[in-house]
């Protein structure tokens, strides 16, 4: 990582013009206390909970989940770690836990799979609770919601998980903030209902593109089809932008694009102000962020969307960047 990037890993993420943007790292078997400590981030934005589970071969125990987020959650004292509840299905599997299926990507992953397992569900929830006792960081994050119902039912096992972890603790439990995934077209039809129902989301640019597009994000014959930066799902992100500052829900992007220089520059443009991302990304980003005017960014994405393929967005994209670098 070049000299420069670095130099300002400890400066606020904040633009020319004075616009401060939260950023946040996307976890998933270790964390990096270097990155934890001081300005550098604003807390977790994903943790990815599967991988702990993906690494062993059977699965792990309340305790042993107990103490796994427990160490997450005290890497970043005071800051959010929003965790994410088991998403595995798709392309993620477990060893213990076989899967077979014609369309994965359509298929028992998520959400879907552990509100159909509740007893995963909940054993991972209580330890996610009984980790937070002290820390009070936890943010829970549902992947995969497609409908409504999904929420209404992870709710109130979350609820239940509350009220037995409170029970075995002798405490009362206040519920932690509790956010879903925008990762399936169909919820951001949805999102007047979704923000009466949650505390955030986290926009999940992978999947949300690989369902827009109808193109399956792990297959090599189809890969130069696969692009968050495709003029359409620019414009999906743009007006659900537009919906989710009106409802006031808060919102963070979690998918790589928040991650790509290209793809931030967009983002911030839309008014998104949240960005979580791999730690390999961050210093990179930041001085991105630090080196711009939202209203020099805004022209940039009117140009964008006027686009009429991926390839010409980054085009207009690279040459603005080059001027900055
Ligand atoms: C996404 O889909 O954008 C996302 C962040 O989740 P994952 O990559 O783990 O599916
Ligand atoms: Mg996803």
């Amino acid at each position: 990582l070049s000299a420069h990037y670095l130099a300002e890993i400890t400066e606020a993420a904040q633009s020319l013009c004075g616009h401060r943007f939260a950023l946040m790292l996307n976890a998933g078997l270790a964390v990096d206390p270097d990155q934890a400590s001081n300005d550098i981030c604003d807390g977790v934005g994903l943790y990815r909970t599967e991988y702990p589970f993906i690494v062993r071969n059977q699965f792990p125990t309340e305790q042993e989940q107990v103490e796994l987020y427990r160490t997450m959650l005290a890497t970043y004292p005071g800051k959010p770690v929003i965790m994410r509840t088991l998403d595995v299905g798709g392309d993620k599997a477990l060893p213990y836990f076989a899967i077979s299926e014609d369309n994965p990507f359509l298929g028992w992953r998520g959400i879907r799979l552990t509100l159909d397992h509740p007893e995963i569900f909940l054993v991972q929830i209580r330890a996610m609770l009984k980790a937070d006792i002290h820390a009070n960081n936890l943010h829970i994050l549902l992947p995969m919601i497609s409908e409504l119902a999904e929420i209404d039912e992870s709710l109130r096992l979350i609820k239940q998980a509350c009220f037995e972890v409170g029970d075995e603790l002798g405490l009362e439990l206040v519920r932690p903030k509790v956010g879903v995934m925008i990762e399936v077209p169909s919820i951001m039809y949805q999102l007047n209902e979704l923000a009466s129902k949650v505390d955030f989301c986290s926009v999940g640019t992978n999947d949300l593109t690989q369902y827009l597009l109808a193109v399956d994000r792990n297959n090599a014959r189809v890969a130069s089809l696969y692009d968050a930066m495709h003029p359409a799902v620019l414009r999906a992100l743009h007006q659900m932008g537009k919906q989710l500052q009106a409802l006031q829900l808060p919102t963070s992007i979690c998918g790589e694009l928040a991650g790509e220089p290209a793809g931030v520059l967009l983002l911030a443009a839309m008014g998104y102000d949240s960005f979580s991302m791999n730690s390999s990304q961050l210093a990179k980003i930041k001085w991105l962020l630090r080196r711009v005017q939202l209203t020099e960014l805004q022209a940039l994405l009117h140009d964008a969307l006027q686009s009429e393929s991926p390839k010409a967005v980054r085009q207009k994209v690279h040459r603005f960047l080059e001027q900055k670098n």
